[in-house]
């Protein structure tokens, strides 16, 4: 493995700032038990892992002009059995924004410098404590913003994704070096059924590796959420299908400061999909200014739309809709009013899902929900990767990758053109090696360990 580990012992402030009842200083390194002996006076050593005290901390606990900065406690971890499999210390100090940066300041005095961005975990990733897909794993579990993205990537850091690619990876390059060394022998002294054998395994990849790929698809979509925007002429009912759809939870979730008024951008979640959801004549509202900017913005949003809600009262003829309607949901508005779900009911069959609503019953909320659910499934299994450093983009973009090596393999085996074949086998083991960190470089770890805040 390459040295990324130094002698030196970092640290850094692992909780969140702000105030607190409870922050955590965590000192990671060869030098940690010395850190926490500077800082505490009593000296700790591997027999105390698993084990916490209660301690005074200071600046220098051993210089006559020593000062008090808190009282908390110290959590021993001993290598290989701690977070990054060196020795770590954490201290537990009160929280607030004084505290945790004197002690912090105390352990530089120590000799501890602070820690890089995601340095624990890529400590914990070099000592073989974690996988690459595990520490992408952790990054996802503390940006997941909905509980069901949390499991998703508390899944994966259990390892399973991981261990799934690596029997994937083992098995790509098994085979693609058996074919190499079918290759030295002639036709006659090999199995009759070899090139069935060999076409059935790689359509078996080719299922694994798609699976894969909808899976992290999926988890992407977790992770950032889909862009649902609310399109319709002025009074068919927007703002107030949005607060429905919102209900008591708008006060909550809303992310924007200010009154709900100002509001155009909203969050939400329905059956664990977090929702970005954007009323165009909110847009407008707040932009009155200049109108047309208004528009512009709207037109933006439409274009960049996951999902459209079209709402119609069926008041004019007119479908005014001319985006693009695979991803349109035509939305019936105010079915409470006498006459419309006729109405709605006689309109012709579109190829878009029709759904009557109404935001004073409730009425088709949940329909709603439900085919929004069903958007989003689709969505996930077809969305298109924006290339990036991002990490989940960075999994997709590799298993495409293999996925596209596999089907040059398998076309390769129909000619046959075996060499070719091996060489596609070898291309699809070496970007599924990428994803788990048995194949890497010192920019794919900068990309992933960088997305890390400081303290992880
Ligand atoms: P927007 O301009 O599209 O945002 O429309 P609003 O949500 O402000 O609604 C315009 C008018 O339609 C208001 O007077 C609402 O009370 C009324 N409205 C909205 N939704 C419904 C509904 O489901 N049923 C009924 N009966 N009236 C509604």
């Amino acid at each position: 493995m390459m040295s990324v580990i130094s002698g030196e012992t970092i640290s850094a402030i692992a909780t969140a700032p702000g105030r607190s009842g409870v922050a955590v200083v965590r000192v990671s390194g060869g030098g940690a038990f010395d850190v926490a002996k500077r800082l505490t006076g009593r000296s700790f050593s591997s027999a105390d892992a698993g084990r916490f005290f209660y301690v005074k901390f200071y600046d220098d606990a051993s210089s006559e002009g020593r000062n008090l900065l808190d009282d908390g406690l110290v959590l021993v971890f001993a290598a290989p059995h701690s977070y990054t499999g060196e020795d770590v210390v954490e201290f537990q100090t009160h929280g607030g924004s004084v505290t945790p940066r004197r002690i912090l300041e105390a352990t530089f005095s120590a000799g501890a410098r602070l820690a890089r961005r995601g340095e624990f975990t890529e400590r914990a990733f070099m000592n073989g404590r974690l996988d690459l897909d595990q520490a992408e794993a952790v990054i996802n579990l503390i940006d997941a913003r909905t509980d069901r993205g949390a499991d998703e990537a508390l899944n994966s850091l259990g390892g399973f994704k991981g261990k799934e690619f690596a029997s994937i990876y083992d098995g790509l390059l098994h085979t693609g070096s058996t074919i190499e060394h079918m290759l030295d022998f002639s036709e006659d002294e090999l199995p009759g059924d070899w090139d069935e054998q060999l076409h059935a395994a790689t359509l078996e990849y080719h299922s694994q590796i798609s699976g894969a790929l909808a899976k992290a698809r999926e988890g992407k979509v977790l992770r950032d959420g889909v862009l649902v925007v609310l399109a319709g002429r002025p009074n068919v009912g927007k703002s107030s299908l949005l607060n429905a759809l919102l209900g008591e939870k708008r006060a909550i979730v809303n992310e924007r400061a200010g009154t709900t008024r100002d509001s155009i951008e909203d969050f939400m979640e329905v059956d664990g999909w977090p929702i970005r959801i954007v009323d165009t004549a909110g847009l407008r509202e707040t932009d009155d200014v200049i109108e047309a900017e208004g528009v512009q913005r709207s037109e933006e949003f439409m274009a960049k739309a996951d999902v459209i809600l079209y709402l119609d009262d069926l008041s004019s003829d007119a479908f005014a809709y001319d985006g693009n309607v695979s991803k349109m949901i035509h939305v019936v508005t105010k079915c409470d009013k006498e006459g419309i779900p006729e109405k709605a009911a006689a309109l012709k069959n579109a190829p878009y899902a029709r759904i009557c609503t109404s935001s004073v019953t409730g009425d088709g909320m949940d329909d709603l929900k439900a085919e929004l659910v069903k958007m989003f499934r689709r969505l996930a299994a077809t969305t298109s990767e924006t290339p990036g450093a991002d990490v989940t983009t960075r999994q997709c973009e590799l298993l495409q990758i293999a996925q596209g090596a596999i089907e040059k393999a398998l076309e390769a085996l129909k000619v046959p053109e075996y060499v070719i074949a091996a060489n596609e086998y070898h291309n699809a083991a070496d970007a599924i090696g990428k994803i788990i960190g048995k194949v890497y470089s010192d920019d794919l770890l900068d990309a992933v360990f960088s997305r890390f805040c400081v303290g992880k």
